[in-house]
C-alpha cells in the first residue's frame, strides 16, 4: 500500500481548518493539525483525536514550527477570523497572518510541499468595484480597526507570493468570501452565529447600521470542495471562492426568523468603523479553472446550521 501523504493544517481545530481535516482524513492523507486554540475549539477534533492518521499539536504557528519527516501539504488556515476577534487579539492576528505565514512558508521550502493560503474578501476592505474580481487591488484602511485583519492577509498574500517567484513553491491562494456552517462559534460575533444565537434565544437580531450592506453566504461544504480543487490545481495567484447570490443583512435577518419559527423582532444598532458597503465574488475564475462554483442555495445551507446550533444547545 502507498505511503500516506502528509498535510499540516494550520488553525486545524477551528470553524474552516477542522471540516479540512475531516476531508483529508476521509481523502486518505495523514493530517497535522496545528493550533494554539485562541479561537479554535478542540471539541471541532475530538471525534479525530482517536485517528491514527490524525495528530494534534497545540502549537503557536506565529513562533518557528520544526516537524520531522515528509510533509506534502501545507495549509495555513490559522488565524481569528471574525471582526469581533480579531478585535480582541489585534496583535496575534497580525503576527499570525506575517509571522506565521512567514514560518509556514519556510517550512513548505525546507520540505518541498505544497503550500496554500487561507486569504479572504477583506483584501478588498470596503470594495469600490463590485462585485469583487481577483484583479481588483481592494480599498483598505491600514490603520483601521479591521486593519489588522486586512493587511496581515494582504502581507500574507505578498510573502506568498515571493516565496513562489523566489523559491519556485508550489503556492496557492484562496481569497474565502463569508462562509457559514456547522462548528462556526456561536459568541464569535459574525453575522451568521450572532442572529442564530439571537433567533433561538427569542432574543431581538441585532442589526447593524441600516441592514442596506450586502453579504454573499457561502455553505462550508462549497468552500472546502473548492479549495480541495484549488490545492491540486496549477494556478499561483489569488483565487476567489464564495457563493455570489448577495442578500442585504436586513433580508439575511429575516430570513433567519422565518427559517427558526422565532419571535424575535429585529433592532438596529450601530455600524461598526469601516464596515464594507457590499461584498460579492466573481467566481468566474474558479468556474473556469477549477470547474468549480457553489450548489447550497443560503436557504438550505441556513436551515441545516440552525438546525445545528439547536442540537448544540440540547447537548450543552
Ligand atoms: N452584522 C450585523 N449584526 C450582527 C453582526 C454583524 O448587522 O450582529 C453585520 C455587520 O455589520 C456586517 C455583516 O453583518 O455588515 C457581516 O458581518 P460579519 O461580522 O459576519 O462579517 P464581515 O463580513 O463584516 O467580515
Amino acid at each position: 500500500m502507498a505511503k500516506k501523504k502528509t498535510i499540516v493544517v494550520t488553525g486545524g481545530a477551528g470553524f474552516l481548518g477542522s471540516h479540512l481535516c475531516d476531508f483529508f482524513i476521509a481523502d486518505g492523507y495523514r493530517v497535522m493539525c496545528v493550533d494554539n486554540l485562541i479561537t479554535g475549539n478542540n471539541q471541532n477534533i475530538r471525534h479525530l483525536l482517536r485517528d491514527k492518521n490524525f495528530i494534534f499539536m497545540n502549537h503557536n504557528i506565529s513562533k518557528e514550527l520544526r516537524l520531522a519527516g515528509s510533509v506534502h501539504y501545507i495549509m495555513h488556515f490559522a488565524s481569528p477570523a471574525s471582526p469581533v476577534d480579531y478585535l480582541n487579539h489585534p496583535i496575534p492576528t497580525l503576527k499570525v497572518g506575517s509571522l506565521g505565514t512567514y514560518h509556514t512558508l519556510g517550512l513548505a521550502k525546507l520540505k518541498k510541499a505544497v503550500y496554500l493560503l487561507a486569504s479572504t474578501s477583506e483584501v478588498y476592505g470596503d470594495p469600490q468595484v463590485h462585485p469583487q474580481k481577483e484583479s481588483y487591488w481592494g480599498n483598505v484602511n491600514p490603520i483601521g480597526p479591521r486593519g489588522v485583519y486586512d493587511e496581515a492577509k494582504r502581507f500574507a498574500e505578498a510573502i506568498t507570493f515571493a516565496y513562489h517567484r523566489s523559491h519556485g513553491i508550489d503556492t496557492k491562494i484562496v481569497r474565502i468570501f463569508n462562509t457559514y456552517g456547522p462548528r462556526m462559534r456561536i459568541n464569535d460575533g459574525r453575522v451568521v452565529p450572532n442572529f442564530i444565537d439571537q433567533a433561538l434565544k427569542n432574543q431581538p437580531l441585532t442589526v447593524y447600521g441600516t441592514g442596506q450592506q450586502t453579504r454573499s453566504f457561502c455553505y462550508y461544504s462549497d468552500l472546502i470542495d473548492g479549495i480541495a480543487r484549488l490545492l491540486h490545481s496549477k494556478i499561483h495567484g489569488p483565487v476567489n471562492i464564495g457563493n455570489p447570490d448577495e442578500f442585504t443583512i436586513l433580508q439575511f435577518a429575516k430570513m433567519v426568523i422565518q427559517f427558526s419559527k422565532t419571535k424575535s423582532k429585529i433592532v438596529y444598532q450601530p455600524l461598526p468603523q469601516d464596515d464594507p458597503k457590499q461584498r460579492r465574488p466573481d467566481i468566474s475564475l474558479a468556474k473556469k479553472e477549477l470547474g468549480w462554483e457553489p450548489k447550497i442555495k443560503l436557504e438550505q445551507g441556513l436551515k441545516n446550521t440552525i438546525q445545528w446550533f439547536e442540537n448544540q444547545g440540547k447537548v450543552a
